[in-house]
């Protein structure tokens, strides 16, 4: 489809995701690419206009990220954020060296606001910065637009050109007008016309997925999460009776998820679908039997997922194609985007096996991030309280058990989360909180339980507040409340004795335990 486009080029900053969403939230499509991205491609792409992300290098040293100046030479409008911007200045025959000093946080900054960057931007105005270099003297051609009292080139312009570079962070909200500035350049600089919009984005993929498919069966792997429930109402939209859904019960769903899944896409549901659920808790648990290692618990669970399906498919006979609600942020996270390394294979992405017994699979939220994934749900006319349920990963329990997986283990992880959920919710805190969850330990500890010796697990409390699911802090419950969970958990979960609480936020940690 050939809407237009911004492109982002990561050099591996950590806020790279940000400044997509951000720019989508502009309603201009924007994607990520590697900074070692072959000019000619970009080319190809023909982006409107060019991102370029903050990054860990200093630009000056040998072996950092660079890029070829020929890119501030195709005519297309570049931004560069912090070591976007360094960059873009060091290639471009100025000086950037180590700050004096560094400036990390709320920094307010003086900006130029006949800047078409800077258009509607209050003269002094509050902005992020995180950087330890800096630019000491802007390359030839270019105007300093903004300055700090510690950094004299804050924001740098060649209007002519349309190069412009920031040192701070317009992307993370504590840059106050930030958004501001990031619709500034792609309304007045690139000149975009803003058409990424959800209610086009679920009709023109509805269509294509019509076109794609034809006559063809497809086969939905459903696992009742936000993302694929959205891809299946979107497939049955499109391709109506054509669609099979198949749940697959793998033993690692929260309490009673099974059933709740079954009410809503099952004969009884809503939606007018073929529904099949498969319970291949045994089979699951078989095939993790003393495997302790995350990345290949994720694997074992990716592989026999697909195994399970392509069964499911056979019966069904001549199934070409399969459905997964696999969305940007995994395709990123999987190493397949941008420069950012492999946190962890997600089951739909890194996790697929090599070899797929289907024709084609089909992945119609790809590109979107969770937020607008939501507002395809609500487009597609999804409830608010499904498309709004708490997420859960593919794996499920299976990374929420930190160590081997065992059904006795997921038992008390499904009793102490069930009990968990239901105080939150109790206390009205389930709509404040962006995720909560419990996990199993694997470490065991004494205890003393009616003067007898225990010898038993440790569940971990975990709750965040995030928007983006990129990074997260870390929830503020109440003593009491955590008081009450940790009581009612080792009085009625068998086998635990101790409730620990999980104070670190993403990064350094991720929201899951593995
Ligand atoms: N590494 C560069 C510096 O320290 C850029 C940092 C960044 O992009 N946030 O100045």
């Amino acid at each position: 489809m050939s809407r237009e486009k911004i492109i982002v080029i990561d050099f591996g900053g950590q806020y790279n995701q940000l400044v997509a969403r951000r720019v989508r939230e502009c309603n201009v499509y924007c994607e990520i690419y590697s900074y070692k991205t072959e000019l000619e491609k970009i080319r190809e792409i023909n982006p409107k206009g060019i991102i370029l992300t903050g990054g860990p290098n200093s630009c000056y040293e040998e072996g950092a990220a660079a890029c070829d100046c020929s890119l501030f030479e195709m005519g297309i409008p570049v931004l560069g954020l912090c070591y976007g911007a360094q960059l873009m200045m060091h290639v471009l025959g100025g000086h950037v060296c180590k700050a004096p000093v560094r400036e990390y946080g709320r920094i307010e900054v003086a900006v130029d606001s006949s800047s078409p960057l800077f258009g509607n931007v209050e003269e002094n105005t509050i902005c992020w910065m995180s950087h330890n270099d800096y630019i000491e003297q802007a390359a030839p051609g270019f105007e300093i637009i903004a300055h700090t009292s510690d950094c004299p080139v804050a924001a740098v312009q060649w209007k002519e050109r349309q190069l412009y570079g920031i040192q701070f962070h317009p992307e993370v909200l504590h840059t106050i007008e930030g958004t501001k500035m990031l619709s500034n350049f792609v309304y007045q600089v690139c000149g975009c016309a803003g058409d990424w919009k959800m209610d086009a984005f679920v009709e023109n993929t509805i269509n294509s997925i019509r076109k794609t498919v034809g006559n063809g069966k497809v086969l939905c792997a459903l696992s009742g999460g936000v993302d694929s429930s959205v891809a299946a109402v979107m497939l049955s939209k499109a391709v109506g009776d054509q669609l099979t859904c198949v749940f697959v019960d793998h033993g690692l769903l929260r309490k009673n998820e099974g059933d709740e899944v079954e009410e809503v896409f099952g004969p009884n549901g809503p939606y007018d679908l073929h529904f099949i659920r498969v319970n291949a808790q045994e089979r699951f648990y078989r095939k993790l039997k003393g495997i302790e290692e995350p990345e290949q618990k994720r694997k074992i669970i990716g592989e026999e997922f697909i195994r399970v399906f392509e069964e499911e498919a056979k019966k069904i006979g001549a199934v070409d194609f399969l459905v997964q609600g696999t969305i940007y942020p995994d395709v990123v996270e999987s190493g397949l985007g941008g420069e950012s390394a492999v946190i962890k294979s997600h089951h739909n992405v890194g996790g697929l096996p090599d070899f797929v017994d289907f024709k084609e699979i089909l992945e119609p939220l790809r590109d979107l991030f969770k937020d607008e994934v939501r507002r395809a749900g609500l487009e597609l006319g999804i409830p608010h309280k499904l498309v709004y349920r708490q997420p859960f990963p593919g794996p499920g329990l299976g990374i929420r058990i930190v160590g081997e997986v065992t059904a006795e283990k997921v038992r008390m992880v499904q009793e102490a989360d069930a009990i968990y959920r239901e105080e939150i919710a109790r206390a009205g805190l389930d709509k404040s909180i962006g995720q909560y969850f419990a996990a199993l330990t694997n470490m065991r500890s004494v205890g003393v339980m009616g003067d007898e010796r225990t010898y038993d697990y440790a569940v971990a409390l975990r709750a965040v507040s995030t928007v983006d699911f990129m990074t997260a802090e870390v929830a503020q419950i109440p003593w009491e409340v955590l008081g009450r969970v940790a009581n009612r958990i080792v009085n009625e979960v068998q086998n635990v004795s101790r409730v620990l609480y999980d104070v670190t936020g993403k990064p350094p940690a991720t929201i899951e335990f593995e």
